[in-house]
């Protein structure tokens, strides 16, 4: 069952919605036009300008559960709240709310020293600066995280990090500042004692960001992909998160709340591309009828909306489990949304493609960036098939455990990169 949305939620998604109208959604075509003609290595001005004025309207850090520095909302009271952000790509950095720096604030919030809270966690929260997650690496199937390669060797009082990453996030962003970067610091321990989590700030010598990386030829938005080398980079041995061998503690950890933030994102994009495909329908005139007439586009748009109603109750019911019994016991659940959503959003974004005809290839109404954020999504949080083998492991599980003794479960480990949600979009 899921319980009605708070009271506050709902006020805080009236004040949402009125901002989108008033700031967000007129401000789409100068935010495309920016990020395509200033390119993914600078910042669009009018991001920096909507930012000041979302944290004035007290418009900010929305995700934070903490309420002395975010808003203190569940995930069920967030949910509509990142629903309404994921109608624009402009929207979520504007409110401090988007990946990775969310799923990067909550490891530091929960795993930093007050050292790196001072250094990366504030100007975070204050927006004032931007970081990474660098996990995936081109040489190795990085869906396995433990297959990461990279090397960070203890040396007197400090680490040397030596690797090559890609797909790192946001690295590209002149105000990306710092790097959580993974790798193994022993590779003969024990499998899950091998990895490790970092900070690394990106002006340390040996940091290259060497290329930006299109996503279906779009840079910067919906993602700046990079590829990153890290060659003899030397950190202060306090820059370990954690302690040396817990990366994967930090991934199990990961599986908190920022990891089914691009799930609720995604049902405002489906969202709103399917008022896009009613009003386009309502408008536009083939073989003397209204393509609102025809019965293919009638069954699409049904089909829409009931998809669409689907993977919003399975993602509240998954955001109600995390709060109620917690992350690890959620772990089916958000799995299930993961593999759910971001095909769902492809199947609309795809059918209002064809409806729009030539023009839904173009990025005019917004559907071609939609669709690359939609897809990208099968692949940046863990590829759907990890999801779907962990959902089996776990059903096959749930089925013996029944039979054997009827006890409570335990779902177990998780092992992969989508463990970390390590995408961003
Ligand atoms: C736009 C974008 C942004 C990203 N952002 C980040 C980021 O900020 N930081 C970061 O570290 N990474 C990021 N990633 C990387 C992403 O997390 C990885 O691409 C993903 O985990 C898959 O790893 P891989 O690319 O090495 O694919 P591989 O591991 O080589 O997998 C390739 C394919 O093999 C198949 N496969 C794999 N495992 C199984 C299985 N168990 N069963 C069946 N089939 C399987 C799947 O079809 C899979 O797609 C991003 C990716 C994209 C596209």
């Amino acid at each position: 069952m899921i319980p009605e949305i708070s009271q506050k939620s709902l006020a805080l998604k009236g004040h949402l919605d009125d901002f989108m109208d008033e700031y967000i959604y007129p401000n789409e075509a100068r935010f495309y036009r920016e990020s395509e003609d200033l390119g993914p290595w600078k910042v669009q001005p009018v991001v920096e300008e909507l930012k000041a004025k979302a944290r004035a309207e007290g418009l900010w850090n929305l995700f934070l559960p903490e309420s002395d520095r975010g808003a203190g909302l569940t995930n069920l009271e967030y949910a509509p709240l990142c629903e309404v952000m994921g109608r624009s790509h402009l929207a979520p950095e504007v409110f401090n709310c988007s990946a990775p720096d969310t799923g990067n604030m909550e490891v530091l919030e929960r795993f930093g020293t007050e050292e790196h809270k001072k250094l990366w966690l504030e100007p975070l929260l204050n927006g004032e600066i931007r970081s990474s997650f660098a996990m995936t690496e081109p040489a190795v199937a990085s869906s396995d995280a433990r297959n990461i390669e990279s090397a960070i060797v203890r040396d007197g009082d400090g680490y040397v990090i030596n690797g090559h990453k890609w797909y790192t996030t946001g690295a590209t962003d002149p105000r990306c500042k710092v790097i959580i970067f993974m790798g193994k610091s022993d590779p003969n321990a024990e499998t899950y004692r091998q990895q490790s989590m970092i900070l690394v700030p990106k002006d340390t010598p040996g940091v290259m960001v060497t290329r930006s990386l299109p996503v279906f030829g779009f840079y910067g938005v919906p993602d700046r992909a990079a590829e990153v080398v890290f060659e003899n980079v030397r950190v202060p041995a306090s820059n370990m998160l954690l302690g040396e061998g817990r990366g994967f503690e930090i991934a199990q950890a990961r599986l908190g709340p920022g990891r089914i933030h691009h799930c609720m994102r995604l049902i405002g994009l489906a969202e709103r591309t399917l008022e896009k495909m009613v009003a386009r329908a309502n408008d536009r005139v083939a073989f003397g009828r209204m393509l609102s007439e025809q019965s293919v586009t009638r069954e699409r748009i049904a089909e829409s909306r009931i998809m669409i109603e689907q993977a919003r109750l399975l993602t509240l019911r998954a955001a109600h489990m995390m709060d109620t019994v917690g992350n690890k016991k959620a772990k089916a659940e958000i799995a299930m949304i993961k593999v759910a959503v971001p095909q769902m959003a492809c199947k609309v974004v795809d059918w209002a493609i064809q409806l729009f005809g030539g023009g839904g290839t173009s990025n005019d109404f917004g559907l071609a960036a939609g669709y690359a954020t939609a897809r990208l999504l099968r692949l940046a949080d863990g590829p759907d098939e990890v999801h779907r083998d962990q959902i089996a492991r776990l059903e096959y599980k749930r089925q013996t455990t029944r039979n054997d003794t009827g006890a409570a479960l335990d779902w177990g480990p998780a092992l992969s990169n989508a463990a970390l949600g390590a995408g961003s979009a």
